[in-house]
This record gives C-alpha cells, structure tokens and sequence, in this order.
C-alpha cells in the first residue's frame, strides 16, 4: 500500500506529500471531514512515508521500514483510541502517551502517533494534551483525527496544522468498485450510491451483500401490512444492532438501512412516472420494482419517499431508533393497504 491506494482527496494528499518533499512537516495536524471518506488510511500512508528510508514523498513498500509497518510492528508509529464504557480518552492514557513520548522516537527517524476520534476527550485531558503540543520532543508528529473539528479546543487548533477532507464523487467509488474489486458494474453503482462518499462504506455494503438485502426489503415492503409491520420492525432493529453495538455504530446501520429503503422508493417512484427508459440507481432488479411500483400510486410514492428523507434526517436527532422505524413502517404498511399494494394477505 502506498498513497497509491487512496482514492478521492487529491488536493489533501498532495499537500502531504508535498511537505513530505520540502522537509516542511508540522508537530501536529488535524485531519478533519466525514467519517469514512479516508482521514484515516490517508494518516497511515502519510506515516508510512515519513518513515520510509528512500526518503521521497510516498512509501516505497519495500525498505526494512516499510516491511516493519506492513507488520504493523513500527516504533515509530502509534496509535491511540478512546476506550470503555464512555469512549473517551482518559487521563492516564493520555500520561502513559506522554510517559512514552518523553523518550523521543524510539530509535526510529519520527515517532507518529495518530488519535481518532480526537474528539473524544474531556476538557481536563485536552488541557494535559495542549502541553504535549506546545512543547512537542523533537522528531514526534501527532495526527488528529476527527468528523467534529468544532468540538476540538480552540487552543489545540491554532497549534495544529488543519487539512479538510470531504466525501469521494460516486462516479470515482464507483470506477474504484469495479476496477479494484471486481465488481460488477450494477452491483457497483447500487454500493457507491449508497455509501454517502465513502469508499470505506461502499466496500462494506458490497461485501454485505447489498443486493441481496434490498431484494430482502423489496419483498417484505411489498407485503408489509398493519399486522406483520412489527415483525419487520424486529427484524430491523435486530439488523441495526441494537443491544450489541454502540449508539453510533447503531446510528450509522440505521442510515444505511433507510438510505437503503428510500433507493427502493425512488426507483419505484422513476419507475411508476418515468416509464420503460428511467435509469433506475437499481437497475438489475428493474422488472421486481417496476412491478412493485405498479400497485401504488404515483402521490403515494412521492410520500414515502419524502417520509424517509425526513426520517434520516432524524436519525441523528437523538430519536429513538426502535420508535423511527416503527412508525415508518406503520405508514408504510398503512400505505399499501390503501392502495391495495400489497401483493398477497398475509
Ligand atoms: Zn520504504
């Protein structure tokens, strides 16, 4: 792996690479934009560059640093999470982080330790971090990862040098699916639709059999009525995680599934207004939502699908997950039954 590997932030790439050649590197950076769109394997490779011994601006991949980083085994390179219960980071990382540091970089050119979230730390411990940044030992660079830069303190930003990262174009996810990934060109279009700019996301969504999940939902959308909704209800709250992952992650899950969905409802809807030659985001599953979308109507469909985008937009509202989807699927289901959508009675 090497820069190479990084699609999408181009701009923010060759300004690294950039201060990599010029011998122009800061003590400290933020790395700040969405989640998934990168920040984080472009830290690593940044790293990996530093530290290469052939010393040009991206890593050579085959140095006796390069190898010990592909093993994950660099002294010079560093983690550090928030952990527990409350994912933050706490004091007495932060001093065994600092204990660490007062030994220099350990033998290696650079000591690079990369924190993420960065955000994730109560005022008393980002004070204790400040001190770390004002007076960094020689050779150390710290790289702070974070989706909310305005959450950081004012005082650590003005230390640090600040690089803003933003979403992947689909078309390039897209071109990166099929090309990387062998993917195939529809299976590839549905994923980086769906992945919000993240190419992260949209390798997971196809790896998760993305397709097989819609043509699932599809189905039971389909035949959803007042009696069986609570069953999809459980069903969805099961596949968000609820109960095993945190709130985040469940947050994160709930998005995809109801991007997901409103993909489904506005296919149908292309489909119920467009006619034969409407490009579909699903075009592989043309003939099952053509059909779908025949049994609603055209008002009906424009209302589900303003009703999911304003469920996703409250997904991050601190709404209860269980509560949103229950309600949705209560309207959807009330939905069919009024225009007779559903296909059989259950
Ligand atoms: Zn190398």
């Amino acid at each position: 792996m090497s820069f190479t590997s990084v699609i999408g932030n181009a701009s923010a790439v060759a300004r690294l690479r950039a201060a990599i050649r010029n011998g122009r590197l800061a003590h400290g950076y933020i790395f700040a934009g969405p989640e998934g769109v990168g920040k984080t394997l472009i830290a690593t490779e940044f790293a990996k560059a530093i530290l290469c011994e052939r010393g040009g601006d991206d890593a050579c991949g085959e140095c006796g640093s390069c190898r010990k980083f592909g093993h994950g085994n660099h002294p010079g390179f560093e983690r550090m999470e928030p952990e527990g219960k409350g994912r933050v980071i706490r004091i007495e990382a932060l001093r065994e982080l600092q204990r660490g540091l007062a030994f220099g970089t350990r033998g290696a050119a650079h000591l690079i330790v990369v924190i993420e979230p960065a955000d994730r730390m109560l005022p008393a411990v980002a004070n204790a971090f400040l001190k770390t940044l004002e007076e960094p030992p020689a050779g150390i660079m710290l790289v702070l990862i974070t989706a909310q830069p305005a959450a950081l303190l004012e005082t650590i930003v003005s230390r640090c040098q600040m690089v803003r990262f933003a979403p992947v174009p689909r078309a390039d996810i897209e071109a990166f699916l099929m090309k990387q990934r062998g993917a195939a060109p529809d299976a590839a279009r549905l994923a980086a639709a769906m992945s919000d700019g993240s190419p992260g996301r949209a390798i997971a969504l196809l790896d998760g059999g993305l397709a097989a999940q819609r043509d699932d939902l599809l189905e039971k959308l389909q035949d959803l009525t007042p009696d069986n909704s609570p069953d999809l209800v459980e069903q969805l709250v099961r596949s968000i995680g609820k109960g095993s992952a945190s709130s985040g992650d469940q947050r994160l899950a709930a998005r995809g599934l109801l991007n997901l969905v409103l993909y489904i409802y506005r296919d149908m809807l292309s489909a119920r207004m467009a006619g034969e030659d409407y490009p579909l985001h699903s075009a592989d599953c043309r003939q099952a939502i053509a059909s779908a979308a025949q049994r609603l109507d055209a008002d009906d469909l424009l209302a589900a699908v303003d009703m999911l985008i304003e469920a996703i937009g409250q997904i991050d509202v601190n709404v209860n997950l269980e509560m949103l989807l229950d309600d949705l699927l209560g309207r959807i289901a009330e939905m069919n039954a009024r225009s007779g959508g559903v296909r059989r009675e259950a």
